[in-house]
């Protein structure tokens, strides 16, 4: 995969796919991290004098229509996108409310070197998320060169992230900033990392993890497992977990990756303690009870002190550390701790020298809550994409930037 620095941009027509699924509320957009997080591409793409045209989804359009069916166009644009990125580069962001057709065509050949079209949002256009070849064409038609900076999308099979980069060749095609530099550290964490390699995983549920928990049983020296994932694996092994979120269809999964761990000599931790609750609520009832013990009723919602404890002491001797999910139910405050604790001692491992890498999603909303971020050496900005990544498996977007 080249990165745009090794692509001849200069004075060129190039289309870039980024991420600006922004989260929105009421009509405004409450967080421009991704945004931003696109700006170094783009700007590098002005300096080259570049006429840029900008493809991105925004949300789930398709699965949120009105009752006739029809896409709610409004709430779903990307017009609100285009104007915070005006505000945000020093060039011309223009903004057409169309992804194909005569009004797209023509903006983009009105573009001056060093100005920038957002067209509307991918996923309006129906072959869109069926990777159609004929939608991609049409978008194809539009620039000489095309570069992907949407990380966040990368494992998706879309007519604008794989389609689309299979109709350029090698010489004109490319990865953005932001792609290069997700995509260099997620493979540098699977094929060059230093051991002892400790790998956290939490979060609801064990069947959205399998893949990866797979992947790090060969990867990882340890294997911390907390969040609601854990209740099916002590469960699976006979404790008593009352109402903890469970998926007994995962048991006997849950017992196969225990073995195959303990096969390869990889250390599997489950929470020894739990924090537990008599409702699923801020207020509830809480207590600290042994995983294995708890009473039907209960159930719980976060990692006890015990269990942070012999999980910080763990990360302390990691010299990689790759972190995915929360430990507990973090967005209650009483629920917290325990994914705080864990984000602490992460970051004072990287101040030790640690590498660590906390893989998008809610992971990445805790260490931002606890003013964490620069005491990681990497945060992704692509949960889906980095967990699809982590589990060994290709991203579809970058094996079309590669393929010829
Ligand atoms: P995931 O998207 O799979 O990483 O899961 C994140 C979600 O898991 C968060 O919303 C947490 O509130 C939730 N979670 C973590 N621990 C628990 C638990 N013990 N019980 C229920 N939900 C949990």
């Amino acid at each position: 995969m080249k990165s745009i620095n090794e692509l001849d941009l200069k004075g060129k027509s190039v289309i870039v796919r980024v991420d600006f699924n922004v989260p929105m509320r009421d009509g405004s957009i409450t967080d421009d991290s991704r945004i931003k997080a696109a700006i170094p591409t783009l700007k590098e793409l002005a300096k080259n004098n570049c006429k840029v045209i900008l493809l991105s989804h925004l949300g789930r359009p398709q699965k949120d229509t009105d009752s006739q069916g029809n896409i709610k166009k409004k709430t779903y644009s990307l017009r609100l996108v285009a104007e915070r990125l005006n505000e945000l580069l020093p060039y011309s962001v223009s903004f057409v409310d169309e992804n194909t057709g005569e009004k797209v065509t023509e903006a983009a050949s009105k573009l001056k070197e060093g100005e920038f079209l957002v067209l509307e949002n991918t996923r309006f256009a129906e072959g869109e998320k069926n990777n159609s070849a004929a939608l991609a064409a049409d978008w194809r038609a539009l620039g000489e060169i095309y570069v992907n900076d949407a990380f966040g999308t990368a494992h998706r099979n879309h007519a604008s992230t794989v389609a689309l980069a299979e109709q350029f060749n090698p010489d004109s095609k490319g990865a953005g900033l932001l792609m290069s530099k997700e995509v260099a550290e997620g493979y540098s964490v699977l094929e060059n990392p230093t051991s002892p390699v400790v790998a956290v995983v939490g979060g609801s549920k064990v069947s959205d993890k399998i893949g990866l928990l797979e992947n790090m049983i060969d990867l990882a020296d340890e294997i911390i497992i907390g969040g609601g994932m854990a209740y099916t694996f002590i469960a699976a092994q006979g404790g008593l977990v009352g109402n903890s979120l469970l998926e007994e269809d995962y048991f006997q999964l849950a017992r196969k990756i225990v073995k195959k761990a303990k096969d390869n000599n990889t250390g599997i931790h489950i929470p020894e303690d739990s924090v537990v609750a008599d409702q699923f609520h801020r207020d509830a009832k809480t207590k600290v009870v042994s995983s294995r013990e708890i009473s039907d009723d209960w159930m719980g919602l976060d990692i006890g002190p015990k269990a942070a404890e012999q999980f910080q002491k763990i990360i302390m001797k990691a010299g990689t550390i790759i972190w995915n999910g929360p430990m507990g139910v973090f967005e209650m405050q009483p629920f917290a701790k325990g994914t705080e604790k864990i984000a602490i001692a992460i970051a004072d491992a990287t101040s030790r020298g640690a590498y660590s890498l906390v893989g998008g999603g809610d992971s990445a909303s805790a260490v931002q809550v606890l003013d964490l971020t620069d005491r990681m050496s990497h945060i992704s900005t692509g949960g889906g994409a980095m967990l699809t990544l982590l589990e060994g498996k290709p991203l579809p977007a970058v094996v079309a930037l590669e393929s010829s």
